[in-house]
């Protein structure tokens, strides 16, 4: 055999070896209330190892066959505990990061394996050792002899490595329902009686099961998820409202857009320690049954609501085994508020006047809902059973003057509402109790 010839297998055989190894193509990072997550993207799948050194603390990740193929300084590491992320071959073939820490975090990782997606990753969540991971849930605020608020957990959908649904220009499902999730939890924010709390209140991503846990943990009365879908037709376009079906999906389009939803864990990044073990136990529990039952009338009072300032996409609130709906006694729905997939739709989504719209109809149909059926031992429970009635504070209101007009002491109308001092702001809502 000729030089050349053993040149050339030997070429190939090196060809080949390199072949097996993969790269690290991008890495991402996202900071969470009470994690930092960086996800590496691999060319296909690799093993890893994940452990601590300290003096100073470091988190150091080895991944067999694996080179670096970018560039780690370009990772904002701004408020998160991570100092420096650095790199280096190890034992030939594999790649070695170490991250520098400013604090001492608990390290998970897992691997995720290439779907539709995404491709393979490498998911590695720091866990904040301190302060904010015991962050307290939000209280039953105690008013009027300890009655308490209505609780609502607005969910944005998706977040973080998981966009959601893409439309044209760019457009991401997870900044625009975060927008209208924002606008919601500021409309809930005015409102007496009604405390609300973000799930997700930034760019982060929270699994299924975790949006469940979070909601049950702040303790609340009604959870709505907020979606903006794509569909494979670009015509696809309007509005829906769904909740949780035990049996079958009520549509063909139910079934498709739970699966859709369902598989958001694949493309965000869940470790196999956040599986599923009680759902179907829960779901044989009786009390689903009436939580469901609200679920539809609540869903059917915002359907209503979004009409006003949507196209519908179904006359009826749709059912679907939507995971996120899940949680056996918080009646949950979800809101898809539009195709992100038409053209025309997304443009209107990506507008803050749209945003604003859609998450007054969201609001006004819950409100309106849990006015009429608050749930008990709250202030608006309270309220309705004295007889009470809302006010909007106008232009030239004064605390006396509505006091006067509606028959009640000065005191007895800055208690039912919380008020302290006399501050008091045009567009602020008021419970007038009945005399
Ligand atoms: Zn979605």
């Amino acid at each position: 055999m000729s030089r050349a010839w053993i040149g050339a297998i030997l070429g190939f055989f090196l060809t080949a070896t390199t072949a097996i190894a993969g790269d690290v193509h991008e890495v991402r990072l996202w900071r969470a209330p009470d994690h930092t997550r960086v996800v590496f993207d691999l060319t296909g799948p690799a093993e890893h190892k994940i452990f601590v050194l300290q003096n100073p603390t470091r988190i150091v990740l080895d991944v067999e066959d694996t080179r670096l193929k970018t560039n780690l300084s370009d990772l904002t590491l701004t408020d998160t505990p991570i100092r420096q992320v650095r790199s280096a071959a190890r034992d030939g073939d594999d790649l070695r990061i170490v991250m520098d820490m400013s604090a001492s975090v608990d390290p998970r990782s897992f691997s995720l394996k290439a779907n539709q997606q995404a491709g393979d990753r490498l998911v590695v969540d720091l866990y904040d050792k301190t302060a904010t991971a015991a962050k307290p849930a939000v209280r039953k605020t105690a008013t009027q002899d300890s009655k308490r608020n209505i609780i609502i957990a607005i969910d944005a959908g998706h977040g973080g490595e998981d966009p959601g649904a893409l439309g044209p220009g760019r457009r991401r499902e997870k900044d625009v329902v975060l927008a209208i999730a924002r606008e919601v939890n500021a409309l809930f924010k005015a409102d007496v009686g009604f405390t609300p709390t973000l799930i997700r209140s930034g760019d982060y991503y929270v699994s299924l099961k975790g949006r469940r846990d979070l909601a049950r943990k702040r303790q609340a009365d009604l959870f709505v998820s907020i979606h903006a879908d794509a569909f494979k037709r670009k015509e696809a376009n309007g509005a829906s409202v769904y909740a949780l079906s035990t049996r079958g999906a009520t549509s063909t389009a139910a079934r498709y857009l739970a699966q859709r939803e369902n598989a958001a864990d694949l493309v965000g990044g869940v470790s196999l320690s956040d599986k599923d073990d009680m759902l179907a136990g829960v779901l044989a529990d009786l009390s689903m049954t009436s939580t469901l039952d609200t679920s539809l009338q609540v869903g059917a009072q915002v359907l209503r609501n979004v009409d006003n300032v949507a196209r519908l996409h179904k006359k009826n609130v749709e059912q679907a085994g939507f995971a996120v709906l899940k949680s056996p006694d918080i009646p949950s729905i979800l809101v898809e508020t539009g195709f992100i997939s038409n053209p025309t739709e997304a443009k209107r989504l990506a507008t803050s006047s749209y945003q604003k719209k859609m998450a007054r109809a969201i609001h006004s149909g819950i409100k309106s809902y849990l006015l009429a059926h608050p749930p008990s031992g709250t202030l608006v429970a309270w309220n309705k059973a004295q007889g009470g009635t809302e006010y909007t504070i106008a232009r030239g209101d004064t605390l006396s003057g509505i006091a006067q007009r509606f028959n009640v002491s000065l005191s007895t109308l800055k208690s039912t509402n919380g008020i302290s001092g006399s501050t008091i702001r045009i567009g602020q809502k008021l419970t007038i109790p009945a005399t």
